[in-house]
């Protein structure tokens, strides 16, 4: 699975190392080994919903949402959704950004799972779990497909619930 990763320096921004899934993605036996691990830990745990964050989460969210039987809910960029949803924002390392959810989307489910592709400094998944518990959700952990641990972000993972990545770096 890991052979699958493709590591692009200098992307987005000079002195970034990008690591680029769409080769796993492409790949039919990485891409379900991916999921399998993703949901190896989650099997037993009762998720009723995935949560995937926008645009890879999807990907990697709704795939798992249906390997754990459970319902997916998007976590949109601003300006996707019709009215009415609920956002949060949050810093990035120039600006701000903002993750929306439709209003009433987690009603009752109490078991929810965060997906995302990459956990980097943290500030996404952070921002996720704060729109999940904002949507009067309950949040059992969250799953990534690859940790940046140099980063940190596991530091700033506000839950007290699992975080589990499949690759570290
Ligand atoms: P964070 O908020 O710094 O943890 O960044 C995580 C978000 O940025 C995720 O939604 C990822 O999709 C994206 N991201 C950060 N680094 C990478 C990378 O190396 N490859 C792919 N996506 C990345």
């Amino acid at each position: 699975m890991r052979d699958r990763v493709r590591d692009v320096p200098d992307f987005p921004s000079p002195g970034v190392l990008f690591r680029d899934l769409t080769p796993l993605l492409a790949d039919p036996r990485a891409f379900d080994a991916c999921i399998e691990a993703l949901a190896a830990p989650w099997s037993a745990a009762g998720i009723d919903v995935v949560c995937g964050i926008e645009a890879r989460g999807f990907i990697f969210g709704a795939a798992l949402a249906r390997r754990l039987e459970a319902g997916f809910v998007p976590l949109r960029k601003p300006g996707k959704l019709p009215p009415p949803v609920v956002e949060v924002e949050y810093a990035l390392e120039y600006g701000a950004d903002r993750l929306q959810a439709a209003a009433g989307a987690l009603q009752g489910h109490r078991r929810v799972l965060l997906v995302d592709d990459v956990l980097a400094t943290g500030g996404t998944l952070a921002a996720a779990c704060r729109l999940v518990e904002r949507l009067g959700a309950g949040i059992a952990g969250a799953a990534v497909v690859i940790e940046i641990e140099s980063l940190a972000g596991r530091t700033r993972w506000p839950c007290d619930t699992p975080l589990h990545a499949v690759l570290r770096y």
